[in-house]
């Protein structure tokens, strides 16, 4: 099944053509034609899926028809509202717009809050079709009337049980008392808790059930691996485990944004290369943190969940629970930052005594134990038999991995190339990235078909972009 068949305009497949996506995405194959028939849609897939494209390619071809190039505000008024929780993930969205919305006259312009009101004011005086905002900016944009929603036509939900867990609701039912009645309205979650059914019952009319992941259903491709270990000893076994391993990119979880500061500053003691991402730093530290990551100037990135919410980071081989989170989804969305693009992730829990339980509740939620790994010893203990290093300092250690030979220029290079992956085993619906891409027998253009048109896709042409492996890689449900 390719973008061409799901009747999207040559001006969004020229730029789908550029981004190097070959054929659409499970959740794309799911929802284009819905969305496309002015449905409204209620989507369950995690980030990694595609999702975005999933609504932002139907949202521009609808809104294509009445583009143009006039300069006049009053010709550009906002008819897509896009919300969601945090302001990595707008901004993420709203990049995913203009990406595919290249060869378009839309505009589309993103507000969110931490950082000066004053330009976002003057972009949505200026006239755009499509904005990108988190609940609380916008409101404070309602207050100051330089926002107009009155003829807003789509809304769309992003990662809606975040936006719940974070307390948005009642932020987010007074921008809807804001849009006219008639309009689509796109609700995609990762879960679908009891809440936000509620929601979407108040919301959604006659929706079109879309989903790719099984209900609260962690990506197969992942490892879940634990280590029993006192929380004083933690962050000796992180450091172990991060030079020992030689972990060049990895995200670090932690519960509060103290600990997020303080382990930081530990791993930078340990002679690791970190930075962190929470709700407390400023919108442009945030942005930094996470551009250095994703460059690979920094290895380890510890955050909270709510900082880390929706990060599109590619070909993450590693994520590290430095304490478990209260809530079992939080575990789920935690790790469903490794194993894309079809590469084998690991979920690497420091479990002390008093999380045993949270650990019943991620078991119970995921239907099976995590591996018990038997701890190496530590930096002050003796050395494992099975280690080359026991996380001890190095005198003449450069500012990333004592392990590391390379110098800093190439260890640099190294990140921006994926780590050398184990192949991924064929998963339940026998969605194989290790196989050359087969297409699917059903050429049904129905979303029915969908279940089986996700098979994995091998990139031709090195402009290719990989699949993330999140893409149908779980047996999908029939819609
Ligand atoms: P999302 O779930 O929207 O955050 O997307 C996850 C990643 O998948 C992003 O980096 C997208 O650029 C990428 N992506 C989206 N659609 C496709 C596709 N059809 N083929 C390959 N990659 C895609």
């Amino acid at each position: 099944m390719s973008f061409e068949s799901l009747g999207l305009m040559p001006e969004l497949l020229r730029a789908i053509a550029d981004q190097g996506y070959t054929e659409p995405s499970p959740i794309q194959l799911k929802a284009i034609p819905p969305v496309l028939a002015r449905q409204d849609i209620m989507a369950c897939a995690q980030t990694g899926t595609g999702k975005t494209a999933g609504f932002a390619l139907p949202i521009l071809q609808m809104l294509a028809p009445q583009q143009n190039a006039s300069p006049s505000p009053a010709r550009h008024s906002i008819r897509a509202l896009i919300l969601t929780p945090t302001r990595e993930l707008a901004a993420q969205v709203e990049e995913s717009v203009r990406t595919y919305g290249k060869y378009l006259m839309l505009r589309s312009t993103v507000v969110f809050g931490g950082v000066d009101i004053i330009p976002q004011i003057k972009a949505l005086r200026a006239g755009i079709e499509i904005l990108v905002a988190t609940p609380g900016r916008l409101l404070d944009h309602v207050q100051q009337k330089t926002v107009n929603l009155a003829r807003v036509e789509i809304l769309v939900l992003d990662e809606a049980d975040r936006m719940l867990d974070m307390g948005f609701m009642p932020d987010i039912k007074r921008i809807i008392a804001l849009l006219p009645a008639q309009r689509q309205n796109l609700l995609f979650s990762a879960t679908f808790s009891d809440e936000i059914k509620r929601l979407a019952n108040q919301l959604l009319r006659s929706p079109v059930s879309v989903e790719v992941a099984r209900r609260n259903a962690p990506a197969d491709l992942v490892t879940h691996q634990m280590y029993e270990v006192e929380a004083s000893h933690k962050r000796a076994l992180l450091t172990h485990l991060i030079k020992s391993r030689d972990m060049h990119q990895v995200l670090v979880f932690v519960r509060t944004k103290r600990d997020a500061n303080r382990l930081m500053r530990e791993l930078v003691r340990d002679d690791i290369a970190a930075t962190a991402i929470h709700s407390d730093r400023t919108q442009g530290e945030r942005m930094k943190a996470l551009e250095d990551f994703k460059q690979g100037t920094v290895n380890v990135l510890v955050a909270t969940d709510i900082a880390a919410r929706g990060l599109d980071i590619e070909l993450l081989p590693f994520v590290i629970n430095y304490e478990l989170p209260y809530a079992a989804e939080d575990y789920i969305h935690r790790i469903g930052r490794t194993g894309r693009a079809g590469s084998t992730g690991e979920a690497i829990s420091l479990v002390c005594g008093d999380e045993q339980r949270m650990l019943d509740e991620i078991e119970r939620e995921l239907k099976r134990k995590l591996e018990r790994l038997p701890l190496p010893a530590l930096a002050g203990e003796r050395k494992s038999a099975g280690h080359g290093h026991d996380g001890h300092r190095s005198k003449t250690a450069t500012p990333r991995h004592t392990t590391s030979h390379a110098p800093a220029s190439a260890h640099a290079k190294a990140h921006a190339k994926p780590h050398p992956k184990a192949p991924a085993k064929p998963l339940p619906g026998g969605f194989d990235f290790s196989k050359p891409y087969e297409p699917a027998p059903a050429s049904a253009a129905s979303t029915a078909a969908a279940d089986h048109a996700g098979h994995g896709q091998r990139h031709t042409k090195s402009r290719r972009r990989p699949t993330a492996a999140l893409l149908g890689g779980l047996a999908a449900k029939k819609s």
